[in-house]
């Protein structure tokens, strides 16, 4: 039994089929890559594993240290020790990004967090990031670029400290800067309690984390599974050659 699973998960969006049995296991500190072509259906896994209701699971499980995530909302199964990157919200009115962070881990952690401990807390992570103290009681991703956006998520997902966290970073034009935030970002945040699901075409990003598999989504399935020789091949042969490959 692993510490995360994905069992044949089939999901429709309206009546359309978008993933026909994916099959996933990450063990307790492990990093994976989930690559594939546009449209194969990563967003498509990322959403679902939130939760997010246009995403209709009609068969199989998602399991986390052997409980069921399936029919729970969103901020349940961020209370469960889920993270997924797009939970970061819009702007917020009048919110100061430790306000917001700090309301967001008494939320998941179930405890109140100290006002004192909290910043101290903040200030170390943020250092982590070298990040610029005054982002802390800026309002939140008020004005924010896109890096410093980025930032903030990373930020969050280092407070939080989930047992498992799911970035969708694929459609996001990252520029090298914000590439360079995420991958220290997950190195600080992953040690041997903790795993992490980064889904990204990034070649930099790739050999930044040094990731334990990769995987390859195509049509809807995880065609195969290897090491960064996968990233490699995809590289060289495209998105066909692979198809027809490993494809059955
Ligand atoms: P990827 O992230 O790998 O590029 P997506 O998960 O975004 O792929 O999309 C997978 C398939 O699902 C595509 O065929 C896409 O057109 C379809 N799809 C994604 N989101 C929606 C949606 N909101 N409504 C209808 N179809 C969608
Ligand atoms: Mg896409
Ligand atoms: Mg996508």
């Amino acid at each position: 039994e692993h510490f995360f699973n994905i069992n044949n998960l089939k999901v429709n969006i309206d009546d359309k089929e978008i993933l026909k049995g994916v099959n996933l296991e990450v063990g307790k500190g492990e990093t994976h890559i989930i690559m594939g072509p546009n449209g194969s259906g990563k967003s498509t896994l990322a959403y679902t594993l939130m939760g997010h209701p246009l995403y209709k699971v009609t068969n199989g499980e998602i399991n986390l240290e052997g409980e069921s995530l399936k029919d729970l909302s969103a901020d349940k199964r961020a209370i469960k020790g889920m993270f997924l990157s797009f939970q970061y919200p819009e702007e917020v009115d009048g919110v100061t990004v430790e306000e917001f962070l700090r309301t967001a881990k008494t939320k998941t952690w179930g405890e109140m967090q100290r006002i004192l401990p909290f910043k101290k807390l903040l200030k170390e992570k943020m250092e982590a990031l070298e990040m610029d103290e005054s982002y802390a009681t800026r309002y939140l991703n008020l004005g924010f670029s896109g890096g410093e956006k980025k930032k903030n998520e990373i930020l969050q997902m280092s407070i939080l400290e989930p047992k498992i966290a799911i970035l969708d970073e694929t459609d996001s034009g990252l520029d090298v800067d914000a590439i360079r935030i995420v991958a220290q970002g997950v190195k600080k945040f992953k040690d041997k309690e903790r795993s992490i699901v980064v889904i990204t075409h990034y070649n930099k990003l790739l050999e930044y984390l040094a990731p334990d598999y990769i995987h390859i989504l195509m049509d809807g399935k995880i065609i195969k599974t290897g090491g960064m020789e996968l990233a490699k091949e995809i590289d060289e042969n495209g998105y066909e050659e692979i198809r027809k490959k490993y494809l059955k």
